[in-house]
């Protein structure tokens, strides 16, 4: 038996004004996802569980299988294992943005975008500067987005470190930082550490340059998105299946080798509409010539959304269809003993241009599984079908068992 997972990165969305009060999905031109719904089974599920925050992080792990309240620990220690960061029981990873802060406010999360190898001098920086004063080592990754891991003392100890409140800084963009500083029992740590590396950055030569070229320098370190190396099986533990992923973001890269799957690049995959969508679909059926999985995670939905364009998002919607979906299905045709699953892991709304929870449609189609009347893929065809699942990640763990699934 062959598995898919296709997952549209913050598809569902709310309904839009500009479009008669119909949603992205129901727009965009989908045949090949409005056959899956027709020819499987459709309806809602629960890719967010009630008190999570509604992340790619959370909705991805459900997607995978995995039930985010036991697995779910900060986004940091699923970035660091993509970057082959291994985290001792006694170490805590935090995500380590360079920002631009001036007068108060946050600036730029970004701080102007800069270069990854801008960032990777900053890293080092920080490291020569503060690991006399603090049990931290600072990694670089790409552009603004770094990790630092933390070595609990008895003063922090990893546990203190979890249970601090770190604002993402993108949540605050423009707005005065102050009151959104981390809170908790060891967040004066947290605070020392900002400080010390603006003495660091501030007269740092990567920033005059930035400063003299009129580009945001970046001020200042932010940390968030902290946790301890989630425990989590593997898939060949949990579901005895081998299997591979295929994405240009980190996170889910991230969480497919904490699963034990093959991370495969495809070196056209952007994360953005102009992505390698042919080379994602051609290097994930070949992936299952030799592996019983593939999780295949297109991000261009999300990103239109959070810029806020409907446009943008309709199409990344067509383009997914097309270019993704319609080529699995017809793989499906010829390998019968094959499961496709379809859905977004989160609402990301043209309106907020954010995230937001509720549940979502899923379609699932293949082997085993009677139709169950969906007509077409969206957020109303798959309510309008009656099925409500209270999670995602049990559907997905039933996918995975070869015996017919049934949803009376
Ligand atoms: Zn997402």
């Amino acid at each position: 038996m062959k598995y898919m997972v296709l997952l549209g990165d913050g598809m569902a969305d709310w309904p839009l004004p500009a479009y008669d009060g119909r949603t992205p999905l129901q727009v965009a031109q989908t045949p090949a996802m409005d056959r899956l719904a027709n020819e499987g089974v459709s309806g809602l599920f629960s890719p967010i569980p009630e008190g999570l925050p509604p992340g790619s992080d959370v909705g991805n792990l459900s997607l995978f299988g995995y039930d985010p309240r036991q697995t779910f620990g900060g986004r940091a220690p699923i970035e660091a294992a993509n970057q082959g960061i291994s985290l001792t029981d006694h170490q805590v990873a935090f995500r380590c943005n360079l920002v631009t802060l001036q007068d108060g406010v946050m600036r730029d999360f970004t701080a102007g975008h800069i270069t990854s190898a801008e960032g990777a001098v900053l890293m080092a920086a920080l490291n020569e500067g503060m690991r006399d004063r603090f049990p931290t080592m600072f990694h670089p990754g790409v552009s603004y987005r770094h990790l630092v891991v933390f070595t609990g003392t008895p003063e922090c100890t990893p546990d203190d470190c979890v249970a601090l409140m770190c604002e993402p800084p993108h949540n605050i963009t423009g707005q005065p930082y102050k009151s959104f500083l981390p809170k908790g029992k060891v967040a004066e740590l947290v605070l020392e550490m900002m400080s010390c590396s603006q003495e660091i950055l501030r007269n740092h030569p990567v920033n005059a340059a930035r400063i003299q070229a009129g580009h945001a320098p970046a001020s200042s370190i932010w940390l968030w998105g902290q946790g301890k190396s989630p425990a989590m099986a593997t898939y060949q533990e949990k579901f005895g299946i081998t299997g591979a992923v295929i994405s240009a973001v980190d996170l889910v890269k991230g969480i497919g080798k904490l699963a034990g799957l093959d991370v495969i690049d495809v070196p056209g995959a952007t994360g953005w509409i102009d992505t390698d969508y042919e080379g994602k679909i051609a290097a994930g059926l070949e992936a299952l010539e030799t592996r019983d999985f593939v999780y295949i995670h297109l991000e261009a939905p999300d990103e239109a959304a959070h810029q806020g364009r409907a446009d943008l998002k309709i199409r990344a919607i067509e383009d997914f269809d097309r270019r993704i979906v319609a080529p699995a299905m017809a793989y499906q045709k010829t390998h019968p003993e094959c499961r496709i699953l379809v859905a977004p892991d989160h609402y990301t709304t043209i309106e907020t241009k954010t995230h937001a929870g509720g549940p979502l449609p899923f379609a699932l189609s293949g082997y085993g599984i009677t139709p169950n009347g969906g007509s077409a893929y969206s957020e109303t065809d798959a309510t309008r079908t009656g099925l409500s699942l209270p999670d995602a990640h049990t559907l997905v763990a039933q996918m995975f068992q070869d015996s017919a699934i049934s949803f009376s």
